[in-house]
C-alpha cells in the first residue's frame, strides 16, 4: 500500500497538471479572442501606464503592463502630446488672444459636446463640456427642479451614488427647500411620486460596476411627471446609453475615464433638446449668456447647449479631450464594438478568475448578466489592499475601493484578453502567497 505522502505527492502532481492544462486551454482562448479582435489595432494608439517593457521577461512573455484602471484614468492617445503642443506654442504661443475666434476656442465646448453628443446617443446641440462632473451634478439637480412644478417638494437620489453625487444632491436640497430621499437605483420606480421633482441615478456603480436600467427607470420617473437626471461617469465611451431614445431630461460625466481625455479634463453636460428652453442653470456665468461680449449687467441666457456653460472654458484640458476623441474616429471603434468587447472581455476575465483564484479567496460583486453590468469586474476580497498593492507592483494595475473591494476596469480600447489572462494568473499568483 502507497504511503501517504506519496500519495500527497501525487494528487499534488494531479492538481499541477489541471492547473496547467487550464492554464494552456485559457491562454489559447485568449490568444484566439485577441486575434480575431476588431479592436486590437486601436491598442496601438495608445501609450498605456507602466507600458514600457519593464515585464517583458517575466511570466507576461512579451506584453506589457496590464492597465485595468481606465475606468478610474484612461490611458493617454499617443497622438495627443503633440496635439497639445501645437495648442499651447501656436495657439496660446503665437496666436495668443486672437485664439479665442481662430483657433475655436470659444466655441470649442460646444464642439467637442458634439463629438460626445454620438456616444451616449444624443443629438447635436445637446451636449456641453464644462465644469467637473461634481459641478454639473449642481446645475442639473437645481435647474431639474426648476423645471416642474414647485409643489414636488423631493430629490430622489441613487443612495449607492458615488459620493460626490450625493453630498452635492443634499446641499442642492437644502438650497431649494426640498427634501432628499435616498434609494437604492432599483427602487427608484417605487419612490418617485407626485411629490418627486428630480430623481438622479448613476448608470453604472461605481463600487460593483452594476448597470442599471436607465430606459425603465426614466420611463417610471416620467410617469411620476419628474425629471430623469443621469451620472454617465462609468457609461460614457463604455456602453451604449441612448440619450434621446429613452427621453433622458438631464445628464452628465466624466471624460478622463473611458473617454481619456487626460486628468481632470472637463465634464460634460446633457439637457435635452425639449428642455433647453426653460434650463435655468444656478450658475448662470456669463459663458452662457445670450450676448457674453455686450457685458450687459442683465443677464438674457443664450440658447441651446451653451446654457450649460458657466465661465471660461479650461481650454488646455478641453482640447485634450478633443484629440482624445479622435480614437473615436477609427474605423473600427463604435460603441456596439467596444461594448461587445467589453462584455467579452469581463467574461473572459471572470472565467480566467474562476479557473486560478485558491477557492473561496474572491468573490465577483460583478452581476453575470450583460444586462445589468457595466464595464467592470469587483472583486471583494478580505485582503483586498495587500493584494492591489501585490498586484501592481507586479504590473497589473487595478484599483482598491476600501475597505475590501478589488476593481478591475476594462477599457477595450486598449485591453486585450492575454492581459485579461494574465491579470487573473497574477492574482491567482498573489492570493496564494498574501494571507495565505
Ligand atoms: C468619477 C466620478 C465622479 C467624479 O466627479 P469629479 O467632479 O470629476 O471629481 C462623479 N460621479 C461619478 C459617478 C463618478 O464615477
Amino acid at each position: 500500500m502507497e504511503t501517504t505522502p506519496a500519495r500527497e505527492r501525487a494528487a499534488e502532481r494531479e492538481h499541477d497538471r489541471e492547473r496547467d492544462a487550464d492554464r494552456a486551454a485559457l491562454a489559447e482562448r485568449a490568444a484566439r479572442l485577441d486575434a480575431s479582435d476588431p479592436l486590437a489595432p486601436v491598442r496601438d494608439l495608445f501609450t498605456l501606464p507602466g507600458g514600457d517593457g519593464g515585464d517583458s521577461g517575466g511570466p507576461g512573455g512579451g506584453i506589457d503592463a496590464v492597465y485595468l484602471d481606465g475606468n478610474s484614468l484612461g490611458a493617454l492617445p499617443t497622438h495627443l502630446p503633440e496635439r497639445l503642443r501645437d495648442v499651447v506654442t501656436r495657439q496660446w504661443g503665437s496666436l495668443g488672444i486672437r485664439s479665442w475666434g481662430e483657433s475655436g476656442w470659444w466655441t470649442a465646448p460646444e464642439r467637442v459636446g458634439d463629438r460626445i453628443a454620438p456616444l451616449v446617443g444624443a443629438g447635436p446641440g445637446t451636449v456641453v463640456v464644462s465644469d467637473s462632473t461634481s459641478v454639473n451634478v449642481f446645475k442639473a439637480l437645481v435647474a431639474g427642479t426648476r423645471l416642474v412644478a414647485q409643489d414636488r417638494d423631493e430629490i430622489v437620489v441613487d443612495a449607492t451614488t458615488f459620493p460626490t453625487d450625493g453630498y452635492i444632491a443634499e446641499s442642492a436640497a437644502r438650497l431649494t427647500g426640498k427634501r432628499l430621499v435616498p434609494v437604492d437605483p432599483a427602487d427608484v420606480p417605487r419612490a418617485v411620486g407626485p411629490r418627486t421633482a428630480v430623481a438622479l441615478v448613476n448608470h453604472v456603480d461605481f463600487r460593483t460596476g452594476r448597470l442599471h436600467d436607465l430606459p425603465g427607470i426614466t420611463a417610471a420617473v416620467h410617469e411620476a411627471g419628474a425629471i430623469a437626471a443621469w451620472d454617465l461617469c462609468h457609461s460614457a465611451g463604455a456602453l451604449p446609453v441612448g440619450l434621446a431614445e429613452h427621453g433622458v431630461d438631464l445628464a452628465f460625466g466624466c471624460t478622463y475615464k473611458f473617454l481619456n481625455g487626460g486628468p481632470g479634463a472637463p465634464a460634460f453636460i446633457y439637457v435635452a433638446e425639449r428642455h433647453q428652453g426653460r434650463f435655468d442653470s444656478p450658475l448662470p456665468g456669463w459663458n452662457s449668456h445670450a450676448d457674453p461680449f455686450a457685458m450687459s449687467s442683465a443677464y438674457a441666457a443664450g440658447e441651446g447647449a451653451v446654457r450649460g456653460r458657466v465661465g471660461t472654458p479650461d481650454i488646455l484640458s478641453l482640447l485634450a479631450v478633443d484629440a482624445a476623441l479622435d480614437v473615436w474616429d477609427h474605423e473600427a471603434v463604435t460603441v456596439a464594438a467596444v461594448r461587445d468587447k467589453s462584455l467579452a472581455l469581463t467574461d473572459f476575465f471572470l472565467d480566467c478568475v474562476a479557473a486560478y483564484a485558491p477557492p473561496g479567496r474572491v468573490a465577483s460583486l460583478t452581476p453575470a448578466a450583460h444586462a445589468e453590468r457595466g464595464s467592470q469586474v469587483a472583486l471583494r476580497c478580505a485582503e483586498a489592499p495587500d493584494v492591489m498593492e501585490a498586484l501592481i507592483a507586479r504590473g497589473v494595475v487595478g484599483d482598491l475601493r476600501r475597505p475590501d473591494i478589488l476593481r478591475f476596469g476594462f477599457t477595450p480600447l486598449y485591453v486585450g484578453f492575454a492581459h485579461a489572462e494574465r491579470a487573473a494568473r497574477v492574482l491567482a499568483g498573489v492570493l496564494a502567497e498574501v494571507g495565505a
